[in-house]
């Protein structure tokens, strides 16, 4: 890692999906850099320089190859075998500190492919981390490419027209709405690229098999089977030493021999074979790999992800059951296992196979089938991130399935989920992994969201739809392939047996719906329609002999009196007939979704096929009702308003930035960082903590306490035990608060020291601060979903007040304000008993300050403000404590391949 934090190399893919690479340069590369210019047009040299002149181009070369000049930067872009540079970027720092001088330049053969663009924003992170503020780039009018990618940046400048140059001003220094804007103009060359990049993995025109051996029970004999049989429309062939057939098909020994050469390459081989196979498939031009070998050792394991990147393959695996495309086009089934994929509309990407054989057994059941299956196993390369890419993509997926057991970038997947979630529904299981290593985390605010923060919130904030089961995770899926989205929580239950109905009742009041009372007209209807003796209430009992038909109208008139949402049909067969049966041969979708509960069937869901569509039928009550559930919760999501971030004056990023580096370069390993460093850090992001002073004797003490709170004001002082060691200062008895007087002030320094000992440094000394409600805000992460913003009563007991809501960042108005009004203390913020209301306007605005620290600051992964006291005038943070890591060094929206 560079002092700038930029790692060294950084593997990238061009807008058309080639993978390329982006470094800073070192001496040596003047030679490529001068090989590039000199290739360049006489046009395209002209367009970068104004003019044609070699003199300039050495400078560019030499300047450019000179690391780490002061207020300076240069990253090349090189083709993925690193023997030729195709792009240069630079920033020179001009007469004033924080502006810079902007530079592109990218070889013809290149243009048009995006690497302008790439190279633009990795240097952006590189400035702005530099203390860069506005990057200034003259162009000529007629540079459209250059203009285009300035402008497509989606950054704030202005372009000035000076004597024929246009000067372009690009400003860094953003607030939250242009930086959302930045984050999402990222995103979307983000997802063309990576979709151009999958291409040969998901529609290959050609397929060589390796491992496919002799004997016929092998994953690779297996793996070519499914393929013959799933009839792929492209060509297959078989990597073997030996024979010149397998099991049927062409065999030739090495890639290089293939007479074509092939997109996608399935490697079955033994583990210690894989190394140079993937690399001969490289050399040969292969395009995907497709592992299915597991037990790759951490050497071999690097040896394959470097040749996939210098030969710019993408790859799936190791590790893995395998892909699956069921698009008539390409019929691929590259999977070892015996469920072949029906064709459908689920895509699904799992990490374990056996999770993904039953998934594709139950959609194929179900007959909503896969459009696209992928077992990721250990996930080298492809990703859940990459797929969520894909199936956004693909036309002929219409949901989202994803099984995974961890996520290699949470602040990206939950971008990506909230994307994808707009327009397909995206399910997973929620396992709650993380919850144990949220408890061994040490602050108030990370161990506070385990048992109170329902990680439903914040999947349903992302837009996922998390189950806690598989079971209840095909339940869902079920509904949502067959019936229309349910608008509001209202459930009508219908049942031809009263005890089911009331059971089904319960079922949904316990998944949160509501079985509200029908009103008298519909009620009067229903009597008119039933037989004497049926309940017309809600949940409606039609009694036992009623038929299909009765059933039908019973439910259009319902619907019809539109006071509910959905309905339930609890139905039993009777002595009578199969009221199921008949209601069958009725339409299978309405304006609302309906939904059947039928105990007596064997399986837990079924799509039973009615007149233009299926109707879901469930087994269990509780199934049906969580359906529902999460659907309604889904609907709820798309038409919720979004709210906005807000924009935030007095933010110092390039001042943090370099705080978190200082902290880390001392301390590697990361830890909390020492109180002085920890108020900078949010004063620079506008949060002011009391004033508070270190001491490390009693006279100290009591010369501090005199100065922070003088005479004639309330002159009461806090003493706190401060030591590395101490986290929670409380709880070793460390806090003495209204200490009025020196003789009061040194009595407790001597009891502190007396008490606490050797772990006791210093002392904190502040005034004592006006009472109010105590609260606690703070950030913690989500290793699914990434940095949430925590809030709730505070103060030494918020473990057990437990009361405690989370939101994902970045922080909406309507999630900051719903965080305030959620919290259990709300009666004492907004004013309770005459008592005045608390300064809301200034929590929600430490909130937001918060939420743009945990995005701007990847380091930054626990930060607790406990407590903040509020009150009428205003909020006072007496205490707060930030924890660093140094894991994720690099900017985690940058475009990069792990
Ligand atoms: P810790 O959280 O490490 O135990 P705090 O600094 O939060 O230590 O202090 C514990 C409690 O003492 C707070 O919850 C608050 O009630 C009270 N307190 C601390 N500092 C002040 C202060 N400056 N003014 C008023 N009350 C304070
Ligand atoms: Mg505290």
């Amino acid at each position: 890692m560079t002092a700038t934090g930029t790692p060294p190399e950084i593997w990238a893919l061009a807008a058309d999906g080639e993978t390329i690479l982006l470094r800073r340069p070192r001496p040596d590369d003047e030679g490529l850099i001068l090989a590039m210019h000199h290739g360049m047009s006489a046009e395209n040299l002209h367009l970068r320089f104004f003019g044609i002149s070699d003199i300039s181009v050495r400078e560019t070369a030499k300047r450019v190859g000179t690391p780490d000049r002061p207020g300076c930067g240069a990253l090349l872009a090189l083709t993925h075998d690193e023997k030729t540079v195709i792009g240069v970027a630079e920033y020179n720092a001009e007469d004033m500190p924080d502006e810079a001088e902007l530079a592109l330049a990218v070889a013809d053969a290149w243009h048009g492919r995006g690497v302008g663009t790439l190279l633009i924003e990795h240097l952006i992170a590189m400035a702005r981390a530099d203390g860069i503020r506005t990057l200034l780039a003259d162009t000529l009018p007629w540079n459209r490419p250059m203009l285009r990618v300035i402008e497509d940046m989606g950054l704030p400048g202005r372009n000035r027209l000076v004597s024929g140059v246009v000067n372009c001003a690009i400003d860094l220094d953003t607030d939250d709405v242009s930086t959302e804007r930045y984050l999402t103009a990222m995103a979307v060359r983000e997802a063309h690229a990576d979709v151009a990049a999958l291409v040969p993995l998901f529609t290959p025109r050609s397929i060589a098999v390796a491992g496919a051996g002799h004997r016929a029970d092998s994953v690779g004999r297996a793996l070519l089977r499914n393929l013959k049989a799933a009839h792929y429309t492209g060509s297959v062939v078989a990597l073997h030493p030996t024979e010149t057939e397998v099991d049927g098909v062409p065999a030739y020994a090495t890639p290089s021999l293939l007479p074509v050469v092939p997109d996608l390459v399935v490697v079955a081989v033994p583990a210690s074979a894989v190394p140079d196979l993937v690399e001969e498939c490289g050399r040969a031009g292969v395009r995907a790999l497709l592992v299915v070998t597991s037990g790759l050792t951490p050497e071999q394991r690097l040896r394959v992800r470097t040749s996939c990147r210098r030969h710019g393959m993408r790859m799936v695996g190791p590790n893995c059951l395998g892909i699956a495309q069921t698009d008539p086009a390409t019929a691929l089934n590259a999977t070892f296992g015996w469920v072949v994929p029906a064709p459908g509309s689920a895509g699904v990407a799992v990490q374990s196979g056996g999770v993904g054989i039953a998934l594709m057994e139950q959609l194929n059941r179900l007959g909503i089938g896969v459009s696209t299956f992928a077992s990721l196993g250990d996930k080298y390369d492809v990703s859940g991130n990459d797929m969520l890419q894909w199936w956004q993509a693909d036309a002929r997926t219409t949901m989202a399935i994803l099984h995974l057991e961890s996520f290699g970038n949470p602040r990206k997947f939950s971008r990506i989920a909230r994307t994808v979630g707009r327009t397909k529904p995206v399910l997973t299981v929620d396992a709650g992994r993380s919850a144990a290593g949220r408890r061994a985390a040490g602050s108030h605010t990370a161990a506070a969201v385990t048992p109170t923060v329902a990680r439903g919130a914040l999947f349903r904030q992302a837009g996922v739809t998390a189950t806690h089961t598989l079971g209840d995770l095909v339940a869902v899926a079920a509904l949502l392939h067959a019936q229309p989205l349910p608008d509001g929580a209202a459930v009508a239950v219908i049942g031809n047996a009263g005890g089911a109905g009331v059971l089904a009742a319960d079922a949904c009041v316990d998944a949160g719906l509501v079985v509200p009372r029908f009103g008298a007209d519909l009620e009067g209807e229903l009597r008119a329609l039933l037989p004497a003796g049926a309940a017309c209430a809600n949940p409606v009992d039609t009694t036992a002999t009623v038929d299909g038909e009765t059933l039908r109208r019973c439910v259009d008139r319902v619907l019809a009196a539109g006071h509910v949402d959905a309905v339930v049909l609890a139905l039993a067969p009777t002595a009578l007939g199969d009221p199921l049966g008949d209601l069958l041969t009725g339409p299978a979708v309405r304006e609302r979704p309906v939904v059947v509960v039928a105990p007596e069937r064997a399986a837990a869901v079924e799509l039973l096929p009615a007149v233009g569509g299926a109707v879901p039928v469930y087994c269990d009550a509780r199934t049906a009702a969580v359906a529902l559930a999460h659907a309604h919760e889904r609907a709820m999501w798309l038409t919720r308003p979004r709210g906005t971030v807000p924009p935030l004056v007095d933010v110092d990023r390039a001042g943090v930035r370099s705080l978190v580096a200082e902290f880390l370069a001392r301390e590697s390993e990361g830890g909390w960082l020492p109180p002085k460093a920890c108020a900078r850090i949010l004063a620079a992001y506008g949060i002011t903590v009391t004033p508070w002073r270190q001491a490390f004797d009693a006279e100290e003490a009591v010369a501090m306490g005199r100065e922070l709170a003088p005479l004639g004001a309330e002159r009461a002082v806090v003493l706190k035990a401060c030591g590395p060691e101490i986290v929670h200062k409380s709880d070793v008895g460390g806090v003495r608060l209204r200490l009025v007087g020196d003789d009061a002030v040194r009595a407790a320094f001597a009891d502190l020291a007396h008490r606490i000992g050797a772990l006791m440094e210093s002392v904190v000394v502040q005034p004592m601060a006006h009472s109010g409600v105590e609260l606690i805000a703070g950030v913690t992460q989500d290793e699914v979903l990434g940095p949430l913003v925590v809030f709730g009563l505070g103060g030494v007991a918020t473990d057990v007040l437990g009361d405690h809501g989370a939101r994902l960042t970045p922080l909406t108005d309507l999630d900051a304000h719903a965080l305030l009004a959620g919290s259990r203390g709300a009666p004492l913020l907004y004013g309770h008993r005459g008592a005045r209301p608390t300064d809301t306007a200034g929590i929600e605005n430490i909130l937001h300050r918060l939420s743009r620290l945990a995005d701007d600051v990847p380091q930054l992964v626990e930060a607790d403000l406990n407590p903040l006291i509020a009150r009428p005038d205003g909020v006072t943070v007496v205490d707060a404590r930030i924890r660093l890591a140094p894991r994720t060094g690099h900017d985690p929206y940058l475009r990069r391949l792990r």
